[in-house]
């Protein structure tokens, strides 16, 4: 007997075919199912081609089912094969010497120069998952000090504060430099009059050339009361931007040159470049380094989490902590992470969206926080790739891919399903033979989502009834083909023109098809279509019908369009607008 007709080697494969797509994400894998099959009948050896064919039809015809379908059959017949499948939570490991804090103190601390983005995530999630999970707290910290360069925005302020609540974080404490200026100074001063900063009048060049064979300039050597009358000289304006900078001293034979005699404070005019909060009001702006190193101290942060490239930061900043007497907070420096095909730069956005490239922030094409939400990514994804990823030194690389993975997995449990027709053609059947009544499960797992309900009437003497599928369906549609409605019934296409497929009603049990794989096609009664257009991922618009029930979602609802993808709801008007998140 041939292999293909053997329908109870068919059933071994679907069950193994099915078992092994819902373990990986709705695609069965064929390869995998060869030696599975030989396993169990050695007898077949000698017939692996063959069997190769009917694995790779029959992994076909289940793959062509969504991932809840399948769960759905799955569930059904071997429901004892699920338990099995229990998935252990990824959990971050414990913090270093968490127990000589007696309160764990976390930060998040962004320049508010732009809106986050994706690579953020790791630095905002860690922070507050560990805070949380030690019963600490998580601060933030908007780093706004420099009115020139890094220039902050006030709406960025507000934003952020928008996505870290999107994102599940809720902040104990908020801080903001630009308020915090007299304290920069207090330490400053001490700094310099026990000896350890110094006012440097040096021109760039020149102190770079100097550093970098390790030597001191004159600034260095003179004594602190005349460094202090500098820094007073300094806060009074007496300096132009460029003439002047404080510097805390390090060892100068450090190897890295970068940490030598690191800078700490410089002068900007304010005038010429007002601070978005503070305006005109100080010309003396603390860099980087003096900034988060005093706050960190001062804000009883002990565990700072962030990426390796701050490693250097921290070894300038331990000379001021041992200078003013203070110890350094465990700092946990994690890796790179990467996800390709994601344009994370900051200066590439805002240029893009000055450009007229993008759209906004929010534009699909960006791994923004603001483009994630708007096209239904859900934080819980992105918090679950982020734990999963952990707080390794070494670089991970990412893909779209693997945060849709995580993203389709949450949305296939909760989304509704409702059927879109990208680019309606019109589908005529002939010989229907009597009204169906059919009920569609908004969700096929969870019937208390309800169902959306139609009445399909032949009219006329050739009891025919229209519909709209996809073009892309009906380019696969050749005469004598049959294809089945989803969840409706069985046809055979009879012919076709440019822009109308007439097809004859078959029959109606989906048995009868299942066994020849025919295509299941989403369908909308001619009538009854609600317009409807998706803003792809690279911004373009795919325009359609939806179900006429799509009238009644809301913005922000989630749904999935069948055979099509998940989509976040935007819009719901004359037509609906949504934007597409994923297969
Ligand atoms: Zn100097």
């Amino acid at each position: 007997m041939a292999l293909e007709n053997d329908s109870e080697l068919r059933d071994l494969i679907r069950k193994a075919a099915l078992l092994n797509a819902v373990g990986h994400d709705g695609k069965a894998q064929a390869g995998a199912m060869v030696g599975k099959i030989l396993g169990e009948k050695a007898e077949l050896r000698s017939r692996v081609k063959e069997l190769s064919g009917v694995i790779n039809a029959v992994v076909n015809e289940v793959n062509n089912l969504s991932l809840s379908e399948q769960k759905a059959i799955v569930e059904a017949n071997w429901p004892e094969t699920q338990k099995k499948e229990k998935v252990e939570e990824k959990k971050l490991p414990p913090l270093p010497n968490a127990d000589r804090y007696a309160k764990i103190v976390t930060r998040f601390s962004p320049n508010p120069d732009c809106v986050l983005h994706l690579g953020s995530a790791r630095a905002i999630l860690l922070s507050h998952e560990y805070a949380r999970l030690y019963n600490g707290k998580f601060i933030l910290r908007f780093e706004d000090t420099d009115p020139k360069i890094k220039r902050p925005t006030l709406k960025f302020y507000d934003s952020i504060r928008q996505d870290l609540k999107w994102l599940g974080c809720t902040v104990d404490e908020e801080y903001i430099q630009s308020d915090r200026l007299p304290i920069y100074y207090k330490y400053t001063e001490k700094l310099i009059a026990d000896g350890n900063a110094y006012v440097c009048e040096c021109m760039p060049e020149v102190f770079r050339k100097m550093i970098i064979d390790k030597q001191a300039c004159s600034c260095r050597e003179l004594p602190a009361s005349e460094n202090l009358e500098r820094w007073n000289k300094m806060l009074d304006g007496g300096y132009m931007e460029g003439q002047a900078v404080v510097r805390v001293k390090t060892n100068l034979e450090n190897p890295n040159p970068a940490v030598r005699d690191w800078p700490a404070l410089r002068v900007i005019d304010t005038k010429k470049y007002p601070h978005p909060r503070v305006g005109s009001k100080y010309i003396v702006w603390p860099l980087y380094n003096l900034a988060a190193g005093i706050d960190d101290h001062l804000m009883g942060m002990t565990h700072i989490i962030r990426g390796k490239e701050h490693y250097t930061n921290m070894v300038r900043q331990k000379y001021m902590y041992k200078y003013l007497g203070w110890e350094y907070p465990e700092a946990i420096h994690y890796g790179r992470l990467k996800i390709t095909g994601a344009d994370l730069s900051k200066s590439k956005i805002v240029a893009g969206i000055k450009a007229g490239t993008y759209t906004g922030f929010d534009d699909p094409r960006l791994g923004t926080f603001a483009a994630l939400r708007k096209r239904g990514i859900t934080p819980e994804a992105i918090k679950k790739m982020i734990i999963e990823v952990g707080i390794k030194p070494n670089d991970v690389t990412l893909s779209w891919e693997n945060l849709f993975s995580y993203n389709r997995k949450i949305l296939d449990a909760i989304s509704n399903r409702y059927f879109f027709v990208p680019q309606p053609t019109e589908f005529k059947v002939l010989g229907v033979p009597k009204t169906f009544q059919t009920k569609l499960p908004l969700h096929p797992e969870q019937p208390e989502h309800g169902f959306r309900e139609y009445s399909i009437t032949p009219v006329d003497e050739d009891k025919a009834v229209s519909f709209w599928v996809s073009k892309k369906d009906t380019e696969a549609m050749e005469s004598k083909k049959i294809f089945r409605l989803m969840e409706l019934f069985n046809v055979k296409v009879e012919s076709k023109t440019e822009d109308t497929v007439t097809s004859r009603f078959a029959s109606e049990s989906y048995e009868d098809v299942r066994k020849i794989k025919v295509q299941l096609i989403q369908w909308i009664p001619k009538g009854t279509e609600f317009p409807a257009q998706v803003v792809m991922p690279d911004a373009s618009v795919t325009e359609g019908f939806a179900e006429a029930d799509c009238k009644k979602l809301k913005p922000d609802a989630i749904i999935q369009f069948e055979r099509f993808g998940f989509v976040r709801v935007n819009e719901v008007g004359e037509k609906i607008i949504a934007y597409y998140a994923h297969k």
